[in-house]
């Protein structure tokens, strides 16, 4: 099946209760059992069912197996945001002592969690660009993990996820990959070595800025050495399943950090349009990318644009697109805010991943925790705009961006 046809006719589709052609919502707490023998057998997981809508439900379920079906994994699962996804996704097996290595150009969100991971004993190396070159001398004694984005944000710098992969197991370390900007339209991770996809639902997957959520997917693959990864200590029986069968029955459920059924039925819809979404988005983008790097004064990056070191890169692994956000550098500050404020359609909000236009100046509101350098390692100065561009007309974007640029002077 194509990418299209398997968002509507996958094989989960076809689980859905009753028949239903989107899953009903299982607005619940908790689920009724005729005898307390049939709810021991589903606590002890002797029995197949639903218990306790923290530990498990059936639209959240539902979601699960569409997003694992459309990254190529073996399981998945679904988190109240994806700053939760990529906490769980890393205490799921680390503990006190161990260390990450992770791009500089994370989410700033991803910066900041990683500082807060610090106190717990967990600390972090940055590489400046998540090359195996750069990566080289890093991992030592007390590294468990590689972490980056396939498509930074701001930064949008493309990780080369097979030769990172490759990397990564030459080391014994998995490799664990935000996917939130590509999604599964621009890339499977999996297939191209990783072992562990988070996403933030609240972006593309959503896509209607409806929701806030997070997925977990686990490729099922990595060899978990046990002495090694002493999180997982106790999940020996599970083999390659561990890190699933943990994060599902053990830190998951008692972290507590569930997926509503209303969010998995809001993100289930949202999925079915992806691929037109992501189309219609990645070439607004370029178009828009395009358009603006024609004028002097503004500095522009998009992953596509021919002095982007990113560009045969993005093109050979994102499915020859370049993703919906762009950045550009205004001149100054004051140029930035002008631009911003002159601007007609593009709605001024954080997040990313609308069907709207959304346009920020990052430096004054998602990276206020940061120091300077930090900022600029993320690809954002005091003049950088964000832009996540959504399905309006191109041409409507265009010149909305070019009379703003022009009023701004
Ligand atoms: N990862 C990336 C790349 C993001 O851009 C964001 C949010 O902007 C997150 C993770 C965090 O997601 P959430 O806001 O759903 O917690």
């Amino acid at each position: 099946m194509e990418f299209n046809t398997k968002l509507l006719h996958g094989t989960a589709v076809k689980r859905y209760a009753e028949g239903a052609t989107l899953p009903p919502i299982a607005q619940v707490n908790a689920f009724r059992y005729n005898s307390a023998e049939e709810l021991d057998r589903v606590f002890h997981h002797r029995a197949a069912g639903y218990s306790y809508s923290r530990v498990g439900n059936p639209t959240v379920t539902a979601f699960e197996q569409r997003i694992s079906e459309m990254e190529g994994g073996s399981a998945a699962v679904a988190c109240s945001s994806g700053m939760t996804a990529i906490m769980l996704s890393l205490l799921n097996f680390l503990c006190s002592g161990d260390e990450i290595i992770a791009s500089a150009g994370l989410y700033g969100g991803s910066f900041d969690l990683f500082k807060d991971l610090e106190k717990l004993g967990i600390t972090t190396k940055y590489v400046r660009h998540m090359t195996p070159e750069e990566l080289g001398p890093l991992p030592g004694e007390r590294t468990r993990v590689i972490f980056g984005e396939v498509i930074s944000n701001p930064g949008l710098e493309v990780m080369d996820i097979r030769s990172v992969a490759d990397f990564a197991h030459g080391h014994g370390l998995p490799l664990i990959v935000d996917a939130t900007t590509a999604t599964p339209f621009l890339v499977n991770p999996i297939a191209l070595g990783a072992d562990i996809v988070v996403h933030s639902t609240t972006k593309y997957i959503n896509g209607s800025g409806s929701a806030i959520g997070g997925v977990i997917i686990d490729s099922g693959r990595f060899p978990w050495d046990f002495g090694k990864f002493r999180g997982l200590g106790g999940y020996q029986a599970f083999g390659k399943a561990a890190y699933t069968v943990r994060l599902r029955t053990g830190l998951g459920e008692n972290a507590g950090g569930c997926m509503t059924p209303v969010t998995a039925f809001l993100n289930v819809t949202g999925l079915e349009t992806l691929g037109l979404r992501m189309r219609q988005i990645c070439q607004n983008a370029q178009k828009l990318a395009e358009a603006l790097d024609q004028i002097p004064e503004i500095q522009v990056n998009y992953p596509l644009l021919p002095q982007s070191r990113y560009r045969d890169l993005a093109f050979r692994q994102l499915n020859e697109m370049g993703g919906g956000i762009l950045t550009f550098r205004a001149g100054s500050r004051e140029k930035a805010f002008g631009i911003i404020n002159a601007l007609h359609y593009a709605v001024k909000a954080t997040s990313i991943g609308d069907v709207r236009t959304l346009v920020i100046h990052p430096a004054s509101t998602l990276y206020i925790q940061s120091t300077k350098e930090q900022r600029e390692a993320a690809g954002v100065y005091e003049d950088t705009v964000r832009v996540s561009v959504g399905i309006e007309d191109a041409k409507d974007l265009i010149s909305d961006f070019c009379e703003a640029v022009s009023a701004s002077r």
